[in-house]
């Protein structure tokens, strides 16, 4: 009789996975359907025993882009076993702990680059550990064959460890380049899957003074709508290009950008409250419309509950909704991201995205005129700070023109 008890051919890819990208995806679906494997588990590394990881990205944001990465294969799943443990994930410990939740005719293939093999003999227990598991080691053009071949030759010999190459295609691509890509403003795009390009983006990892954005990200993420929050994140990301495009300082652009509607949502009673509190002018449009002054109300907020003392950053948030008739050439860029924004969609939008980034004075004159009809047509008052800007600018375009 023919023995149907069969076990399952399990793969591991364990990885720093900082971030994710094609190459990781490419390696493990063409192992995978190479061997034969029936699924291919992501093993994202906790505190790995080779390298130092980049500190200001979680172990719980690179499982989260793994997660994202493999949602559209069947075949691929992800575990936080390293993330979950203690201490040095070393390689001999996940495979014992996930040995024991397996059955015991399950084979697990360990999935790696073949550079880390001729590297075996580093790892902890490395002869017990292949013992346990089969390496498949991924070769590429470029790699010393004769020293790989010499090696595997020696391990299978010394502790009959069972070695498989694969020959994949070479894809360029690493994880370390992406992360000087973003901090160098190169894009990403097409190096690995759009979600995982999208979480980074909307998560501002790998960035310059990540440390400065992740606690404010934190408490917006959880105070605001998801659609406030997202719009606060592109705001950011406008300012930042602006504040390049015309010389002014983008990670504070990009703080600023991100703040400025903090105190968007809040309920005109408590918006009263903190006018009163914070002695903000009274202007009609304000008593009309108390939600009006929430930038003053922000910056007040940022003042008064997180000691934020940048000046530049808080008049700015201050003055993004009305304006001011000395608004400051930073601040008129968080005035105009807030516009122009990818998410924003209004008549006109297009119009303001381009010439913003040609001449900002011009977006705002031609931003409040278009403001003006549509509030004169609504019977609502305008802001005074907004009529005195707009004739400040106009003014200093006629002395320009003389
Ligand atoms: P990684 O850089 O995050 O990459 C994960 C895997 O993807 C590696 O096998 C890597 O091969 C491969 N890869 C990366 N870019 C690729 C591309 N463009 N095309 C094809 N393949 C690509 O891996 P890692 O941080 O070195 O970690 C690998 C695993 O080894 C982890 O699970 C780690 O814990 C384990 N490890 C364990 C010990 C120990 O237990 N003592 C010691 C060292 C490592 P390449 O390396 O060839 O790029």
């Amino acid at each position: 009789m023919i023995n149907k008890t069969v076990g399952k051919r399990i793969g591991l890819m364990g990885g720093s996975f900082n971030p994710i990208h094609f190459g990781h995806l490419m390696l493990a679906e063409q192992i995978r359907t190479t061997i034969g494997l029936d699924e291919v588990i992501f093993v994202p590394v906790g505190n790995p025993p080779h390298k130092a990881l980049q500190t200001d990205v979680t172990s719980e944001q690179r499982y989260e882009m793994v997660k994202l990465a493999i949602a559209d294969n069947p075949f691929f799943s992800v575990s936080d076993i390293e993330i979950k443990r203690e201490g040095i994930s070393y390689t001999i410990d996940t495979i014992k702990e996930l040995k024991s939740t397996l059955s015991s005719i399950d084979q697990l293939y360990f999935i790696t680059g073949a550079d880390a093999i001729l590297l075996l003999e580093t790892w902890k227990d490395y002869k017990e550990l292949t013992q346990l598991v089969k390496f498949i080691g991924a070769t590429r053009p470029g790699i010393d064959s004769d020293a790989l071949l010499k090696k595997i030759t020696q391990l299978k010999s010394e502790c009959h460890a069972e070695i498989e190459l694969v020959y994949i295609p070479a894809l360029a691509i690493s994880s370390t380049d992406i992360r000087s890509r973003i901090s160098d403003e190169k894009s990403i795009r097409y190096l690995m899957p759009e979600s995982v390009t999208d979480y980074i983006y909307q998560h501002f990892l790998y960035r310059e003074h990540h440390e400065l954005f992740a606690p404010f990200f934190q408490m917006l993420s959880q105070t605001l709508s998801k659609k406030r929050f997202r719009h606060s994140v592109e705001t950011a990301h406008t300012a930042r290009l602006l504040a390049i495009r015309y010389g002014e300082d983008p990670v504070k652009a990009e703080l600023a950008g991100l703040l400025h509607d903090l105190a968007k949502e809040y309920k005109n009673e408590k918006m009263r409250d903190l006018i009163d509190e914070f002695g903000i002018d009274k202007d009609p449009a304000i008593v009309h419309l108390p939600n009006l002054a929430h930038g003053e109300v922000a910056a007040g907020i940022l003042k008064r509950d997180y000691h934020f003392d940048d000046e530049l950053i808080l008049e700015a948030i201050k003055w993004h909704t009305y304006g001011h008739p000395q608004i400051s050439s930073f601040s008129k860029l968080i005035y105009v991201a807030d516009i122009i924004e990818p998410s924003r969609d209004f008549e006109g939008v297009h119009y303001f995205r381009r010439l913003a980034y040609q001449n900002i004075d011009e977006t705002i004159i031609a931003f409040c005129e278009q403001c003006d009809h549509h509030l004169a047509e609504k019977q609502m008052a305008i802001h005074g700070n907004s009529k005195k800007m707009v004739m400040t600018l106009l003014n200093q375009r006629k002395n320009d023109n003389e």
